[in-house]
């Protein structure tokens, strides 16, 4: 039971579905004028960038390459640093390495996204963009990290894999930098088994971006046009298949976000206060997701033998999340003489190791939720699984 988005595949997303397997034709590209060619993509691209409140958005095949074409798309040249939380998947560090940058970590305060104290410590004269990682659906800290990429003149590109949905002080996520990525994997909000968006007001980078993701076409192309692409793009489009599906998830979004916010209400309030842990921080409680609730111990041993009796871990213990965690990421960070490694973000370290993710609409021991509800969950699951928290929690003080 991975991401909401999931639980809730329905008969929304079969008719849709259906709709494109019955016209025969898959392919993003067709004649706009032709009842009988769905576009899925199409649309999905138009009701995607009005749901952000955005000019325009391209589809991808994942929130990776969005986030790959996104950066190549602002213009990172090799070489260029990207600022980025060490407390994130391992695709936000692998799209910059991949686009031609070099990760650089910085730390994350008590909300577990980018600590924007720790922001201007890590500026060199390569830096050029920062990513901030809307982590568990909950919102960076954006007023300041805009207020410092302004001073320093950095663009700011969100990834907002984690938060679609989601919104800060009334702009959704995504929306505020630059430009921002989404991805509709399975354990996000919404769904299409795999996919992604990225999402942008600017008409230049717009165009950037499609380029790049489709072998350098302009916009919604009708042919291959000859002589009319200024830069080499790849292929990471979207099919119709994926497009009807997460078309009839996006008309779902509101629906299970403010189911989830309510349970997470719910959970939250049946645990209640307990001495010596706190609730994460977070930046706009109006405007969370509502995926996660995550707790954090004062003590270390406490925190570990709470999850390990709740059968999960501590965040620290989690998979690909935690920058130390990655082996990989951190063999390339050592390769272009960049700090990595346990121990080189240490208030990290502290934060995640008192740390535990509850489950509230994405289950994922990956993630490190393993404990908690579901979008489905009915009260007396809630309370029930509250009430199993609050006994170990107090019984291990
Ligand atoms: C899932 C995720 C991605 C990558 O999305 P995919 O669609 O799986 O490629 C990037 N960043 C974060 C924070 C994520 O959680």
């Amino acid at each position: 039971m991975p991401g909401p988005g999931m639980c809730w595949i329905g008969k929304e997303e079969m008719d849709e579905v259906m709709d494109v397997m019955s016209s025969g034709y898959l392919f993003r590209y067709g004649n706009l004028e032709d009842p009988a060619f769905k576009r899925k993509v199409y649309t999905l691209e138009k009701e995607y960038a009005r749901y952000i409140g955005v000019k325009h958005a391209v589809a991808t095949s994942s929130g990776t390459s969005a986030l790959m074409v996104g950066l190549l798309a602002m213009g990172l040249e090799p070489g260029d640093e990207v600022i980025v939380q060490g407390y994130t998947f391992v695709a936000s560090y692998s799209s910059v390495v991949f686009a031609g940058g070099v990760p650089v970590l910085a730390e994350i305060d008590e909300s577990l996204t980018l600590d924007p104290n720790d922001i201007e410590a890590r500026i060199t004269p390569k830096t050029k963009f920062i990513m901030p990682v809307h982590m568990l659906g909950n919102p960076c800290d954006m007023d300041a990290i805009d207020q410092i990429a302004r001073k320093h003149d950095l663009k700011v590109i969100e990834d907002s894999c984690q938060a679609v949905g989601a919104s800060y002080k009334g702009r959704k996520l995504g929306a505020i930098g630059t430009m921002g990525a989404f991805s509709l994997n399975i354990f996000k909000t919404i769904t299409a088994g795999d996919g992604g968006l990225i999402v942008t007001d600017d008409e230049a980078l717009y165009e950037r971006a499609f380029a790049l993701h489709d072998q350098g076409h302009s916009p919604n192309r009708a042919s291959v046009e000859i002589g009319r692409r200024n830069i080499m793009g790849l292929n990471f489009r979207m099919n119709e298949l994926t497009g009807a599906v997460a078309l009839a998830q996006l008309r779902k979004m509101d629906r299970i976000t403010s189911t989830l916010r309510e349970k997470k209400r719910k959970f939250k309030d049946a645990i209640g206060d307990i001495a010596g842990m706190k609730w994460r921080k977070v930046y706009d409680p109006d405007g969370e997701c509502g995926t996660l609730l995550t707790v954090i111990f004062d003590d270390t041993d406490r925190a570990q033998r709470v999850a390990a009796e709740l059968g999960t871990k501590t965040v620290s213990g989690s998979g690909w999340h935690v920058y130390s965690n990655m082996e990989h990421v951190m063999n390339h960070l050592k390769e272009v003489g960049q700090p990595h490694g346990y121990g080189t973000l240490p208030r990290t370290d502290d934060i995640l190791v008192r740390a535990i993710n509850l489950s509230v609409g994405v289950v994922d021991a990956g993630l490190g939720s393993a404990f908690g509800i579901h979008i489905n969950s009915a009260d007396d699951e809630i309370e029930a699984a509250a009430e199993k928290f609050r006994e170990v929690a107090l019984k291990e003080a």
